[in-house]
């Protein structure tokens, strides 16, 4: 038994065998493959030899035909080394004598043939190394794609543990068969990590080294509640985790009478409980879970696996769906948010930023963009005739920006009036207080708008200078900084000091261990992810202001997360045993 710690971001068990993907441009592990699957490696070579072979014959036909013959002998040269017999031999026994995975066995031989090119004191053979590379790119480049085809084609439940996957990949997962998943980079919030939960898919992150040891086949377990992974359990700890299984179900029971009740602490204090969601899907578990409504939608998720951008027409069908679906309870359509780890369109994904979380993003984008964001505020204004909808900015750095995002939303007004096309004239504006510049200036922001949604995603990382998607810096990426809190502190104290809805929609709310410390920062208004929405209400009900509001004071005057999160863990064992009781992932041992 082997046990493996990252980061949790998706909780929930799995158990069950491992499918393992290997990486495009990173590493391909020397995965040794049981013997029996010798047969399927080998296959898999032979149709990838024959796959990349059809392609540059393809290529040599189509270079000649319009470049003349000299070019398409490019091509006829690499099909020739492709095609000898010596290189098929090696690659095979590779996978045969030596249970080498046909990735490994390709980059092997290839990458050893090239070293013999490039040890030759000859520029003209030293150049056809190149080739050799630009074959195994080739050959790579097929047996990836298949593993990955193989995923969206997976019949059987499985595991997947990965070097690294995409928001998109992620969202391609099916959770019928896709149990669970771990993979090698990744942090607390990145967006893999939002799809993940919004898919209810049990999902570890940042476990350093996890291909070299685990193949496909093996048992594992992901703890999405602790964030291990086991490889190989023991038959005590595997009994362990299936008594878990069964009792999370059986908890998950539990909470279905709270649907009906209202989301008050005990002291009769109303605190609305909304949902984030990125896909019009989740409208379901939304309406099952009694949610008050959608506090964030993630519009930018229209994007996934795209290759146009959506027509105002695939926005307003989304936006209806989940308005007319949950009417009248009101749905925040938060602006595109493109750019850094969230998909997006070619241009952004390409533009090889820098420091794309400090770039071209969101906000950003839609006003260098005004006919994409235009196209999507249109579709929110006529969705808003329908139902009860609310348009929300995302990572607003400047009082110019949201300035001339309202000016943009009245444009579109005046368009949509002159064509007679109706939307509603009273629609509320808001923004996402995620960068620490509108904490500091929201007295200036406050009379231009009706609500705040505090990001403590992105205030987390841009307040403490640490990307949210790094495995190694996610020790110092906690929203329980005392840094960050003061800056939740001030955007509330501000909000409520002028009468401005104050709502929180950063990951931190769905953890039930900051329940308390927000109720007693007087905070109203959470937005969740709907299978926290219960959990959280089961929490809020369990307490009252008095208590934490001694509790956030208390925090207040702490100097370190750890205190914090220490202290807060016992305050809530000590305050809601109920619903401790249980052993929950955020209860710290
Ligand atoms: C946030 O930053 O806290 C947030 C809710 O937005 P996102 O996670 O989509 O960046
Ligand atoms: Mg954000």
């Amino acid at each position: 038994m082997q046990i493996l710690q990252g980061i949790a971001v998706s909780p929930g068990l799995a158990i069950g065998e491992a499918l393992v993907l290997d990486n495009e441009g990173f590493r391909i592990p020397r995965r040794f493959v049981n013997h029996d699957a010798a047969d399927i490696e080998l296959d898999r070579w032979a149709k990838s030899l024959k796959a990349v072979a059809d392609q540059i014959a393809e290529n040599r036909d189509q270079i000649a035909s319009e470049l003349g013959d000299e070019y398409g002998a490019i091509f006829a040269a690499h099909l020739q080394m492709l095609r000898d017999p010596k290189l098929n031999r090696e690659i095979q026994a590779l996978i045969k004598d030596h249970q080498h995975s046909a990735e490994y066995a390709v980059s092997k031989t290839l990458k050893d043939y090239a070293k013999v090119f490039q040890s030759l004191d000859n520029r003209f053979l030293a150049e056809r190394a190149n080739d050799l590379f630009d074959l195994e790119k080739r050959l790579l480049g097929d047996l990836l794609g298949q593993a990955r085809q193989e995923l969206a084609n997976q019949k059987d439940p499985a595991i997947v543990l990965a070097h690294n996957l995409t928001p998109s990949e992620t969202a391609r997962l099916d959770p019928e068969t896709i149990l669970g998943f771990a993979t090698e980079v990744g942090g607390q919030s990145d967006h893999t990590a939002i799809v993940a939960e919004a898919l209810e898919i049990p999902a570890i992150v940042g476990i350093g080294g996890l291909l070299t040891s685990i193949v496909s086949g093996d048992r594992v377990i992901v703890d999405g509640d602790q964030g291990v992974l086991i490889h190989q359990p023991d038959e005590e700890t595997y009994q362990r985790y299936q008594n878990r299984v069964r009792e999370r179900a059986e908890l998950a029971q539990e909470l279905i009478p709270l649907v009906e009740q209202p989301s008050e602490t005990e002291d009769g204090e109303r605190v609305k409980l909304s949902a984030n969601i990125e896909f019009p899907e989740e409208v379901k578990s939304c309406c099952d879970r009694g949610a008050d409504g959608v506090g964030l939608y993630r519009t930018e998720f229209l994007f996934l696996g795209r290759d146009e951008d959506p027509s105002e027409e695939d926005h307003y069908r989304a936006y209806i769906a989940v308005a007319q679906a949950l009417y009248p309870r009101p749905v925040v359509i938060r602006t595109l948010d493109l750019g850094a780890d969230k998909l997006g369109r070619e241009e952004s994904q390409q533009s090889g930023e820098r420091n794309p979380f400090l770039g071209v993003r969101s906000i950003r984008l839609s006003l260098r963009n005004l006919s994409l964001f235009r196209t999507q505020l249109r579709a929110v204004l006529r969705a808003s005739a329908l139902g009860n909808m609310r348009v929300m900015f995302p990572m607003i750095t400047t009082l110019q920006e949201l300035r001339q995002a309202k000016l943009v939303l009245h444009e579109v007004m005046e368009d949509l009036e002159e064509q007679g096309i109706p939307f509603d004239r009273d629609l509320q504006i808001g923004i996402m207080v995620e960068v620490p510049s509108a904490v500091m200036l929201l007295d200036r922001f406050l009379p231009e708008v009706s609500f705040v949604s505090i990001g403590t995603n992105d205030l987390t990382q841009y307040a403490l200078a640490v990307d949210r998607g790094n495995k190694d810096v996610a020790e110092l990426y906690r929203a329980s900084d005392p840094a960050v809190l003061r800056l939740i502190k001030m955007t509330i104290d501000s909000a409520l000091a002028r009468d401005v809805p104050v709502n929180l929609c950063g990951q931190m709310c769905g953890n039930p261990l900051f329940s308390m410390l927000l109720i007693g920062l007087g905070l109203r208004s959470m937005s969740v992810r709907p299978s926290a929405l219960l959990e959280i209400k089961q929490i809020v009900r369990h307490l009252n202001v008095t208590d934490c509001e001694e509790v956030a004071e208390n925090v207040m005057a702490m100097e370190g997360p750890r205190e914090i999160e220490r202290y807060l863990s016992e305050e809530l064992r000590r305050r809601v045993p109920e619903a401790i009781a249980r052993r929950h992932h955020w209860v710290q041992d």
